[in-house]
């Protein structure tokens, strides 16, 4: 009886949610977690096959939405966070929603993208079998500080989970080294030799070698610190990648081959290679054939604002998210790939979700735009100005509009190119989503 109430009530905040334009997941499972300290245990044990989860600084949605696909496709019932809700109260909402009256739940697989900073919050009651690391790139300073203080939050989560298995990207040499020190099997995937095109001094993380601190040695980089790379003084290596990708194609579209399978999608950007080959790793470790998968990558269709494309008055506008160094600079090499002329606009918000902090903003190489054919650049969100003077030290003018909703529609109207790329961050997001999402609908007046 109890349970059937905080299944009904819960279900009636999301929707209400939903019906006035929010997104109600994390209101819903705060109130789950009210009625029932328990109730993620509770539902987590229903769990037939495995729970996987998602971490890592970028990358995470994008990756758990394609291992939930891929699992489905393999005939599996999987419930999955695919908004992004990643914190504790989202994972519960999404196992409540997915509960039937009678709080019983029906699936094979949870596929669940957790916040690092969450993971010891919800492993307690929900185990993972799995953790699937994406990457650890420097996000978020004031969030997360170092990188170093994330991989503790990982291993304080991992401690509940002691049989967790991980898999982990053997071309990051930071998440080789957390994953060789937390004594758990692990399985990796990545790109064995250099992708043409792919080399890119932008920003690198964890130079120095995690055994004898002397400077490492990059045979080539993929990107960041993503690469092969060795110490000259103990002679530690990247180390053997078991799912490797080949024959890499990422500029319009992404194709790799793996295990002699021809992988397309119509997503584009390295970083997506990463993720196709995370998921890889995932399934293969299931047992499962690529063959499913690559029928689901064929109908992948990018939403919530991961490149996701919006038709608005015959302006092609593509939404992304861009929240740390990393992420901002492979978007900014996604605007180049793009050879046609565009405007950009950038919103920069400062909520507690995306970091007080924006000094990161100095560590994005925005003078690569030069190598861009951009006619107009334009800066929202609470910092704006921040954005703008970022700009401008670069030798870009912008224009800078407070308001994000006046922005996009102002960007819109006045495109001359018809090519909008609209890049932001975290609590930015999803508004941007809905607005856009609206403006298609009913076109800009
Ligand atoms: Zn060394």
């Amino acid at each position: 009886m109890r349970m059937f109430l905080i299944v009904l009530i819960c279900k009636i905040i999301y929707y209400a949610s939903r019906f006035v334009g929010k997104q109600g997941v994390t209101l819903a499972g705060l109130i789950a977690l009210k009625m029932d300290h328990q109730i993620l245990q509770k539902l987590s044990i229903q769990v037939k096959k495995k729970i996987i989860v998602v971490c890592g600084t970028n990358g995470k949605t994008t990756t758990n939405n394609l291992i939930a696909l891929a699992l489905q496709g393999a005939n599996n019932k999987v419930i999955y966070n695919q908004t992004g809700s990643n914190m504790l109260n989202g994972i519960v909402a999404c196992f409540i929603l997915n509960t039937n009256f009678l709080g019983k739940l029906d699936a094979d697989y949870a596929c669940l993208e957790i916040d690092e900073a969450s993971l010891r919050r919800i492993m307690p009651q929900c185990k993972a079998n799995i953790l699937v690391l994406t990457n650890l790139f420097r996000d978020q300073l004031d969030r997360y500080g170092e990188i170093d203080i994330t991989m503790d939050l990982l291993n304080e989560g991992l401690k509940y989970a002691p049989e967790c298995k991980l898999i982990v990207n053997a071309d990051d040499v930071l998440s080789m080294y957390f994953a060789r020190e937390s004594g758990h099997p692990y399985l990796t995937y990545g790109i064995e030799k250099p992708v043409q095109d792919s080399k890119n001094d932008e920003m690198k993380e964890g130079q120095f070698c995690h055994y004898c601190n002397h400077k490492l040695v990059y045979n080539f980089y993929h990107y960041s610190q993503l690469g092969d790379y060795y110490c000259p003084n103990c002679h530690d290596k990247r180390q053997h990648i078991d799912v490797n990708g080949e024959n890499i194609i990422f500029k319009d579209h992404c194709e790799v081959t793996v295990n002699n399978i021809r992988l397309i999608t119509n997503y584009k950007g390295f970083y997506n290679i990463y993720n196709i080959l995370a998921s890889c790793a995932t399934l293969i470790n299931e047992n499962i054939s690529l063959e499913a998968f690559k029928k689901v990558l064929v109908n992948f269709r990018p939403e919530n604002g991961r490149l996701e494309e919006f038709n608005i008055n015959g302006t092609k506008v593509t939404l992304n998210l861009a929240k740390n160094p990393a992420g901002f600079n492979q978007n900014i090499q996604l605007c180049i790939n793009d050879t046609k002329p565009k405007d950009v606009l950038i919103v920069i918000n400062d909520n507690a979700q995306d970091g007080i902090d924006v000094s990161w903003l100095w560590d994005v190489d925005f003078e690569e735009f030069s190598k861009d054919n951009v006619d107009k650049f334009y800066t929202s969100g609470t910092r704006y100005k921040d954005m703008q003077l970022r700009l401008k030290y670069v030798d870009i003018t912008s224009e800078a509009i407070g308001n994000y909703q006046e922005a996009i529609s102002k960007a819109i109207l006045n495109s001359r190119n018809k090519n909008l790329y609209i890049l932001v961050n975290y609590t930015a997001l999803y508004p941007s989503h809905v607005y856009l999402n609206k403006l298609q609908n009913e076109k800009v007046k």
